[in-house]
């Protein structure tokens, strides 16, 4: 049973229920489907924690979830968001299950593909802080992101318009050349490091290797629910 702490926002994570269930049917065949328990947030809660440094009462949340999670028999836990991954470790010590984080999922494609320098889209706190930068390069992988203007279009796209919904081929557009940008800077694979992103740009949208954290994370999560027992 995959335990998702979703909801941030609910446009990817059924994106990830979609994904993981589709997948299990493939795998399975029949009438099979994924054995899930979802906890989806009120995203508005989530964001205004964010916005105002709450990290502490954040961490609080989701740790108590997980553990309820963990409690009514999730075998791991799956938190669909990149930028809560900042919470990881408080996560991973109140329950007993794995934590499957994305950022190992989205690393183990990233060097499967031969690729060494990654372009990175998330949001502000994705982008600029070293949880999940980091996670990269201990694996070692060289991390660009985008330099200002783009990097606020980046993140103000994200919270202003794909977690409600708003899919804008402008602002398809807007991220085209700000990867255009990454991929002139060095980058040779670019990573979709929010899980909204995925539904803006797709692999045809960029020249080099895409990542898409949402797909890659759901993967692993049926990779890890359905490996063999011993
Ligand atoms: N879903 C986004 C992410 O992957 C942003 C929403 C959030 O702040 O959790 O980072």
């Amino acid at each position: 049973m995959i335990g998702l702490l979703g909801g941030m926002s609910w446009e990817s994570s059924i994106e990830y229920e979609r994904i993981i269930n589709s997948e299990v049917r493939a795998r399975l065949g029949g009438t099979h489907s994924a054995d899930l328990l979802v906890r989806s947030y009120d995203f508005a809660r989530i964001e205004q924690l964010q916005e105002r440094g709450y990290w502490q009462a954040a961490e609080d949340l989701l740790a108590a979830d997980a553990r309820m999670l963990a409690d009514a028999g999730a075998g791991c836990i799956v938190l669909c968001t990149n930028t809560m991954h900042r919470l990881a470790g408080a996560i991973e010590r109140v329950v007993d299950v794995p934590l499957l984080h994305i950022a190992d999922a989205t690393a183990d494609a990233a060097l499967a593909a031969g690729v060494r320098t990654v372009g990175l889209l998330g949001t502000r706190y994705t982008m600029e802080q070293d949880f999940y930068r980091g996670r990269l390069q201990d694996r070692g992988l060289s991390v660009v992101v985008p330099e200002e203007p783009d990097r606020t279009t980046v993140h103000d796209v994200i919270y202003g318009e794909l977690v409600r919904g708003v899919v804008d081929p402008a602002s398809r557009s807007r991220y085209v050349d700000i990867v255009r940008r990454l991929i002139e800077r060095g980058a040779d694979g670019v990573i979709a490091g929010c899980t909204e992103i995925e539904l803006l740009i797709g692999p045809a949208d960029v020249t080099v290797p895409f990542f898409p954290t949402t797909r890659l994370h759901a993967l692993a999560a049926v990779d890890f629910a359905l490996r063999p027992q011993s």
